[in-house]
């Protein structure tokens, strides 16, 4: 409180030379706070990971995505949208990628030795950031050795902003991940500007069409018709293609009828914490 007080009065006192706007101060100040407690977010063991179910027509459960929570000792849950781009931008992204996917791995390997689940593909996303530090390959192959988690169950979730920039450093990548074992989906595809000559090119598995297309798939043309070409696109290229974020029933029908046949969305499943999970029967 004084601290804030004493803060408004050398601004009120630039005021006159310069531009002060104490809303954006408050809003600096609290962002910097959010920082400073992520930083402490992997040592305090504030992090746990959801799983959300990917499932077929028939209701059949294939794999799951994992998606990373924060629990934060005064705010309670910190939604990804507001603390990802956070770690992307300091840094922090490369630790805590880290144990997303050592966690993951660690549940994948868990799977795999129960006749019940080792079937399940599991999703990691991974962020641009966390992609280009020069030893993101090794660093997966390392994870996936320390856990002996099967790498052809582990699905690695990219989005077309990486391949941006240095997409032969990306590609290459992906390649040495692939031999590997590794698989990947290209995460919230059609929101990005990657070029189709180049996906081409990309070692990857599947497209998974953004969740705002099939939000408005019923209600606006256009996100019916971007829908339809990816789907399109995906069986051109021989790529496996999911829904994200599917909701309704009239959804999952229209795609359906438009030969998309693998969803992940509310209608399944929300996001839950493992012991909450059910991965044995379709849901
Ligand atoms: P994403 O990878 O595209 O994940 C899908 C998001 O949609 C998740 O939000 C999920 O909870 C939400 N969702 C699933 N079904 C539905 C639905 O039917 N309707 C609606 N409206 N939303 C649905 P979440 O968990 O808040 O994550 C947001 C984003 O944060 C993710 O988008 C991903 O980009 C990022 N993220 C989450 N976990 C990780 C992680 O471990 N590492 C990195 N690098 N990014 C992560
Ligand atoms: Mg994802
Ligand atoms: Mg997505
Ligand atoms: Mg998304």
């Amino acid at each position: 409180q004084a601290d804030m007080a004493l803060f408004q009065a050398k601004g009120a006192g630039r005021n006159t030379l310069s531009f002060f706007d104490p809303e954006m101060q408050v809003r600096l100040q609290a962002r910097a706070r959010l920082e400073a407690d992520l930083r402490q977010a992997l040592p305090r063991e504030e992090f746990h990971l959801h799983y959300q179910p990917q499932v077929t027509d028939s209701g059949e459960i294939r794999g799951v995505e994992a998606l990373l929570r924060w629990q934060h000792p005064r705010r309670g849950a910190v939604s990804p949208g507001e603390f990802i781009p956070l770690a992307e931008e300091n840094r922090l992204i490369v630790a805590i990628g880290a144990w997303v996917l050592e966690s993951a791995c660690r549940q994948l390997a868990a799977w795999a030795a129960d006749p019940a689940r080792r079937h399940l593909t599991l999703a990691v996303n991974v962020s641009p950031r966390q992609f280009r530090e020069v030893d993101f390959v090794e660093r997966v192959v390392a994870i996936l050795d320390a856990t002996r988690a099967p790498a052809e169950r582990l699905k690695l979730e990219v989005t077309e902003s990486l391949f941006l920039e240095e997409r032969d450093e990306a590609r290459a990548k992906m390649l040495r991940l692939r031999e590997r074992g590794v698989r990947f989906s290209l995460d919230d595809f059609g929101t990005g500007y990657s070029s189709l000559s180049y996906i081409k090119r990309l070692p990857l598995d599947q497209l998974k069409i953004d969740q705002s297309f099939v939000r408005d798939l019923l209600v606006d043309e256009a996100s019916a018709a971007i829908v339809a070409s990816i789907i399109a696109l995906a069986r051109s290229l021989e790529l496996e293609v999911i829904a994200e974020g599917v909701e309704t029933e009239a959804q999952r029908d229209w795609l359906i009828a438009h030969e998309c046949h693998a969803f992940q969305g509310y209608l399944f499943s929300r996001p839950l914490p493992l012991e909450e999970l059910h991965l044995s029967k379709a849901c």
